[in-house]
This record gives structure tokens, C-alpha cells and sequence, in this order.
């Protein structure tokens, strides 16, 4: 079971979180509990890190005092038993003492790299794992405490997006986690962080969690896997744009994993890879619905619906880049060279596109390296014949539609463009997605969750 930063992100959520795991361990059940940071703080931390290049000690005092005095709130109202409370409480200031150092030492070097802020990073689950390890105590639940790195879970080096190595993974958690649960006793995992071999600690990505669930459950062969959040399940669309959304019942993993890959922010991109493999179900659950059966995710499970789209996503915090250039119309190898550069600088291109002149090239990457980005393409491209202007766009967002029988379907683009066109919405790029799934454009940010509206409509969403 996994919670997510929503569902634990007061103590007293943190206490309806800790009676969910009760009730199914007293059931029977064979429980491993995967936490999120409380709801905002893996922001903040972000901030912080960034910040702490040009703060005062004093500021950064601030920013731990404040963070003390959340997780300190948090563990009055979700803990009852005295010795429990002080025992997670005491927890709490040896690891925000710890952050503070950190964040003091960013503050004298002048620097964040990518290992520093991922440590940075970590905190934010180190703080809120032992409030619902406290929880489920109060509750009677034997249990016991880990890092994603204490639970055995090993990544490459590649800081803010690290990758499982699953085969020395797998090898660690059964050692670690398999004789607890032997012994009825519920592991209680921090989500999203892990560490290299050498043991240098590592972020699988924003939303890791889900990933460090899904991870888990297939190194320790679960019957399933639980996401518990705070919607129902994977719905048509967010339902914070669209309050009539509708759930839906079943998806297949490869609807999911397109669904999360654009943006459904219900679930991080990568973390059905692991268990569509091993073909483990996933179900998405409301914590504050229980007793609403969710999303159920498994093979053979596409949901059948009226239409051909099933679902609309918004991507927020992404650039487009516009690479132009009369040489490139016919130049072997110029689009290579724009992938290699971005590659080598490690920067996802989340879209791509180009025109039949070939004079010109769009991509989509995420907001945030949009200035390594422009740089790395301007040393490797401009002045040498072949591109002659590079400019971007900030202030764009990605809309994908989603759906099975898309492809095969004619008039799909045409619906979605018209519906478009009659609330005056400007399309900036398309591309037929990264599978026959999806089609996927580029607005104006301020134009988007009209774009979302509109789609839904016109599909027809709200009545699948
Ligand atoms: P958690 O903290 O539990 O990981 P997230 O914030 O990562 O939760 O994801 C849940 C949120 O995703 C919902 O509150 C909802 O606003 C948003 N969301 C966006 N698109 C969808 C969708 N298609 N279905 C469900 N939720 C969505
Ligand atoms: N706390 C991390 C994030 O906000 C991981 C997660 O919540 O899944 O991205
Ligand atoms: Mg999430």
C-alpha cells in the first residue's frame, strides 16, 4: 500500500492512513506500507535547496523551524500514546537537525548539484515514514522503519530520475523485508527515495513513490499493489478541471502507462513498468472514500467505452523549443545531432515534431531545463552553417487525448481541433503521440484547462 503526500498530509490523515493498514493486517493480510512526504513539502525542499545558494543562516533556521513545527502538530494529532509520541517526535528533530546542516553547508558552498539536492530531497519522506510508523504502533500493529535504502533498494547514479537495478534490488528486499513479514510484522518504506550501490542516497523522480511501490511489490512478489490517494481512482480527467470527471473502472497497463506518461498525475510514468512485467494488478483507491472500489489496473482490463477518446490530460511545466534553419531541409543527420545534443545532456524531449519543409523542429521538454537546454543547443549549433535561429516558448502547456482505438479512427483529430477552434484556442504543435494511444498538442498555458473542457465535452467524457 502506498500513500501519497494528500493522504498524509495532517496528522489526522495520518491516523486514517494508519487505521486503513490496521484493518487489513487484523484481516489477515500481508501488509508493506510505502510513504509519501506530507503534502507540499518536497516543493518546498526543492525551493529551499535552490534558495539556500543565496540565504542567510537565519533563513534557512526559518524554513526547519517551520518544518519542525508541521511534523511536530502532525505527530500530536495522529499519535496518542505518550511514550510513541516522543519517541517519533524526537526522530523528527534529529533528522530536520540533520537537513539543517545540509542546507547550511549548500548556503556556505554557494552550490547545488544534483546528489545534493536529492539528498535535500530525501528528508521530506525521512520525516513523514516514522509519523505513520508511530501511527500504526498507537494502533497496536507491530511494525518496523526504513529508508527506500535500508529496504534494500539500489539505482543507478543518475540524481533527480534514478533507475532501480532491480536484480541486486530484488535480492535485497527479500533478505530485508521477507522475514518480517514472516513474522507479521508491516515494513514501513519512505516512497521516492533510494541509494547507489556505494550508498549515496537518490530520488527516483517526482512522484517516486509510486514507483518505490511498485518496485517493492514486485522484488517481493505481491499479490497486489494499492495506491490510495485522494480521488477515486484514474479518471476521464482531473477532476480539479473538470469537476464532473468520471472514474475509470479498469484500464489496461498499457492505457495506464500512457495515462501516466501524459500526465494523469495519478501515477508516476515508470512505476507500471515493473509490475505490467510481472503482471501484478495495481488498484487506485480514495483514503477518503475507502469503500469505493477505484481503478483496477491488469492485463485484459480495457475499459469499453461509448467513444474513441477515453481520457484527457493536461501537462503543466513544460517549454518548447524552436529550432530553424534553411540548411537543415535535407541534411542528413541534423535532427540526430539536435537528439544527441539533448541526450548528452541528459534532457527527456517529451514531444517532437517537424515540419515536411524540414526547416524547422519543435520540442517539448520539462520547464525546469529549458535553460541547460537552449544553452547546450546554442554551443552545439548556432554558427556553424546548418541552424540559424533557436528560440523558445515558456509559457506553453501539453493537452493529450487519450484512447485505444485512436489510430484506427478517422476524424478523431478533426473533432478535437474543431472543438478547439470554437473557443477561439490556438494550437501551437501537434504530434500523434509516442504510441497509437494519444494525440498530443501544445497551447497556450493560460488556454489549457479551456483545451481540457472543451475535449472533454465534446467526447462526451462525463457521460462514460
Ligand atoms: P498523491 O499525492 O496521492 O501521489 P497526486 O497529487 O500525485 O497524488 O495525484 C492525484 C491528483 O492527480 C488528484 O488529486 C488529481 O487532481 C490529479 N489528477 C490529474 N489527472 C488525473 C486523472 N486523470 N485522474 C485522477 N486524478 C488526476
Ligand atoms: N514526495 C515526492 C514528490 O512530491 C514523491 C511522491 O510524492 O510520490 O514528488
Ligand atoms: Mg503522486
Amino acid at each position: 500500500m502506498k500513500f501519497g503526500g494528500t493522504s498524509v498530509a495532517t496528522g489526522e490523515n495520518i491516523h486514517r492512513v494508519a487505521s486503513i493498514v490496521a484493518d487489513s493486517f487484523k484481516e489477515g493480510y500481508s501488509v508493506v506500507v510505502v510513504v509519501s512526504a506530507l503534502a507540499g513539502v518536497t516543493n518546498q525542499l526543492m525551493e529551499e535547496a535552490e534558495q539556500a545558494k543565496r540565504q542567510s543562516e537565519k533563513k534557512v533556521q526559518e524554513f526547519t523551524n517551520q518544518l519542525t513545527a508541521r511534523h511536530l502538530e502532525a505527530a500530536e494529532k495522529a499519535i496518542e500514546d505518550g511514550g510513541i509520541r516522543k519517541e517519533v517526535k524526537q526522530i523528527i528533530r534529529k533528522t530536520v537537525d540533520e537537513l539543517e546542516k545540509v542546507l547550511l553547508g549548500i548556503c556556505y558552498v554557494g552550490e547545488v548539484t544534483p546528489k545534493s539536492r536529492d539528498y535535500v530531497l530525501s528528508f521530506g519522506e525521512r520525516l513523514s515514514t516514522p509519523l505513520v510508523w508511530g501511527a500504526l504502533r498507537d494502533l497496536k500493529v507491530p511494525t518496523q522503519y526504513f529508508t527506500g535504502k535500508e529496504a534494500g533498494i539500489v539505482t543507478d547514479d543518475n540524481f533527480g530520475e534514478a533507475r532501480p537495478l532491480m536484480n541486486v534490488t530484488t535480492h535485497h528486499v527479500r533478505e530485508r523485508l521477507e522475514p518480517l513479514l514472516e513474522k507479521k510484522i508491516v515494513p514501513v518504506v519512505t516512497g521516492y527515495i533510494a541509494a547507489t550501490q556505494d550508498g549515496i542516497v537518490t530520488t527516483l523522480g517526482r512522484g517516486g513513490s509510486d514507483y518505490t511501490a511498485t518496485i517493492l511489490s514486485v522484488a517481493l512478489s505481491a499479490d497486489e499493489v494499492w495506491i490510495w490517494t485522494d480521488v477515486n481512482g484514474i479518471m476521464t480527467t482531473d477532476p480539479k478541471i473538470v469537476p464532473l470527471a468520471k472514474t475509470l473502472p479498469r484500464l489496461s497497463f498499457g492505457e495506464a502507462a500512457e495515462m501516466a506518461i501524459f500526465g494523469a498525475k495519478a501515477m508516476h510514468p515508470s512505476a507500471l513498468e515493473p509490475v505490467a512485467e510481472a503482471r501484478i494488478p495495481v488498484r487506485i483507491r480514495n483514503v477518503f472514500n475507502p469503500e469505493n472500489p477505484g481503478t483496477l489496473i491488469a492485463n485484459g482490463q480495457e475499459t469499453a467505452s461509448k467513444d474513441v477518446v477515453k481520457a484527457v490530460a493536461l501537462i503543466r511545466d513544460v517549454a518548447m523549443i524552436n529550432i530553424k534553419g534553411a540548411a537543415m531541409v535535407g541534411a542528413p543527420g541534423s535532427y540526430a545531432k539536435v537528439l544527441d545534443v539533448l541526450g548528452k545532456s541528459n534532457i527527456n524531449i517529451m514531444m517532437i515534431s517537424a515540419a515536411v519543409s524540414e526547416a524547422n523542429v519543435s520540442l517539448i521538454i520539462r520547464r525546469s531545463l529549458l535553460g541547460r537546454a537552449l544553452s547546450a543547443l546554442e554551443i552545439a549549433l548556432l554558427g556553424r552553417g546548418m541552424v540559424s535561429e533557436i528560440t523558445a516558448e515558456d509559457d506553453v502547456c501539453v493537452i493529450a487525448a487519450m484512447g485505444a482505438n485512436m489510430k484506427g479512427t478517422p476524424g478523431v483529430a478533426s473533432r478535437i481541433f474543431t472543438a478547439l477552434a470554437k473557443k477561439g484556442i490556438n494550437i501551437r504543435m501537434i504530434a500523434q503521440g509516442s504510441s497509437e494511444l494519444n494525440i498530443s498538442f501544445v497551447v497556450k498555458e493560460k488556454d489549457g484547462e479551456a483545451a481540457v473542457r472543451a475535449i472533454h465535452e465534446e467526447f462526451k467524457l462525463e457521460s462514460m
